[in-house]
């Protein structure tokens, strides 16, 4: 497969035409755009404006099929689309769950009337979903998943808690993983429900972050009482459902661009004189590599795509080596900064976003499986090393040691 870089001609020609219609809707970011992570209700109320703005345009769900009332486009296009829409100051992140998870799992898995009920409200940015499947003793090893979801005639009653939800509190509805077979093993016996966030028995608990910010949240469900229509695909299948989701999760993440870039850094270091310094200079310049090597990364990503290739083992090589680019940077940020990196809140450098920056390489190198999942699995997908062991698939479930 050779590589792609830059746009073929019709490509560009869609590029194009976004950039057009994104410029007579939206001004361009500029540097001293609002930081969204000061006011998380405030972005939640931005996204769903800019996404009816959207939907109202023809833009929304490029990739997904007219059927579903998108655009009935190409995943690249999606990407283009993405790309250029990055460059205006909109607000998009709250849809991340619903949009680039819940809605191509409901496709594949979906009734009828689950299609109809759920697709639209979410495109046209009604809703906002949130992702109820870790739990404290379920995450790297999320088929361990303990809550109890237990059938009364039409009804399903659920039991347990979750954790890590992002944008809990602000969800209409959420996807969750229960465990309803508990004599089987671990991977066969859970099952997958759309959950309505209002209903009696959630109580949502924001977790507040080393950034300040609770953006995820505990979720404790007390006798919460789910139709047996909202089951989504088959009773004790819903692993297969969630692999729908995960796979969808990964190249959301695996295709994400950061907000933030290394020339802004090197702008900041001639800005405080640093670029003198041969060892700043030194890791700059790494830096640059870094992020050069993740972009060649990205077009062989697009490559694939634009083939209808579903990208192998190159996805998990992007997402660890943006988690790495990401922690070596903000380490070589803060050397820039120098003291002035020890400040918070007032008179910081570049509104505190380094500072920021820094912190957020947690969720990075742990959601959407951590940097240690990530090399499991290269390893074993990759490079064809033997899997790891593993020695309690086979047993019931309700046998298994827990945490
Ligand atoms: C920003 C962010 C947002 C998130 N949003 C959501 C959400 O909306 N919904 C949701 O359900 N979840 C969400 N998560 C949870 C996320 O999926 C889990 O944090 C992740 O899967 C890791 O699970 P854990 O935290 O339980 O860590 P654990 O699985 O307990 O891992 C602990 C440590 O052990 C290592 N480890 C575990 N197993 C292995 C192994 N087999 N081999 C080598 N090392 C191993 C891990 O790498 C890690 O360092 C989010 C997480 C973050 C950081």
């Amino acid at each position: 497969m050779s590589m792609q870089i830059g746009d073929s001609a019709a490509e560009a020609i869609f590029r194009d035409q976004a950039r057009t219609w994104l410029s007579q809707h939206a001004s361009l970011r500029s540097d001293d755009v609002a930081n969204w992570h000061d006011d998380l209700g405030g972005h939640v109320v931005a996204c769903k404006k800019w996404q009816h703005v959207l939907y109202d345009n023809g833009w929304a769900g490029i990739s997904w099929p007219k059927q579903f009332g998108g655009r009935g486009g190409t995943s690249l296009q999606a990407s283009i689309f993405a790309e250029e829409q990055s460059k205006f100051d909109v607000a998009t992140g709250s849809f991340a769950v619903s949009l680039g998870m819940v809605g191509p799992t409901l496709m594949a898995h979906g009734t009828p009337q689950q299609h109809a009920e759920f697709l639209a409200p979410m495109l046209r940015g009604d809703h906002v979903w949130c992702q109820l499947f870790s739990e404290p003793n379920a995450g790297s090893d999320l088929a361990n998943i303990g809550t109890r979801a237990v059938l009364d005639g039409d009804t399903w009653i659920v039991n347990g808690q979750k954790v890590w939800t992002s944008f809990g509190q602000f969800s209409d509805y959420g996807i969750l993983l229960t465990r309803t077979e508990p004599e089987s093993p671990k991977h066969k016996g859970i099952t997958y429900f759309i959950v309505d966030m209002k209903s009696a028995g959630i109580e949502v608990r924001p977790l507040v972050q080393i950034t300040g910010v609770a953006h995820f949240n505990e979720v404790f469900l007390s006798d919460v009482r789910i139709p047996a229509a909202n089951v989504l695909g088959q009773v004790n299948n819903g692993w297969a459902v969630a692999n729908t989701t995960l796979t969808s999760e990964r190249a959301f993440i695996g295709g994400g661009g950061s907000s933030w870039t290394v020339e802004a850094l090197i702008e900041t270091a001639q800005k405080l004189g640093r670029t003198q310094d041969p060892v700043v200079r030194q890791k700059l310049a790494a830096a640059y590599t870094r992020a050069q090597t993740l972009s060649y990364l990205g077009y062989r990503l697009r490559t694939a795509s634009s083939l209808g290739l579903i990208p192998g083992p190159e996805m998990f090589v992007m997402k660890l080596a943006y988690a790495r680019h990401w922690e070596k940077t903000m380490d070589t940020a803060m050397e820039v900064l120098g003291a002035d990196a020890m400040l918070w809140g007032d008179n910081v450098i570049d509104n505190g976003e380094w500072q920021h920056r820094l912190l957020s390489q947690f969720a990075i190198r742990l959601g959407g499986g951590t940097n240690e999942i990530q090399q499991n699995i290269i390893g074993e997908r990759g490079l064809g090393l033997p899997r790891e062991p593993s020695v309690d698939r086979n047993l019931p479930w309700r046998e298994l040691v827990k945490g």
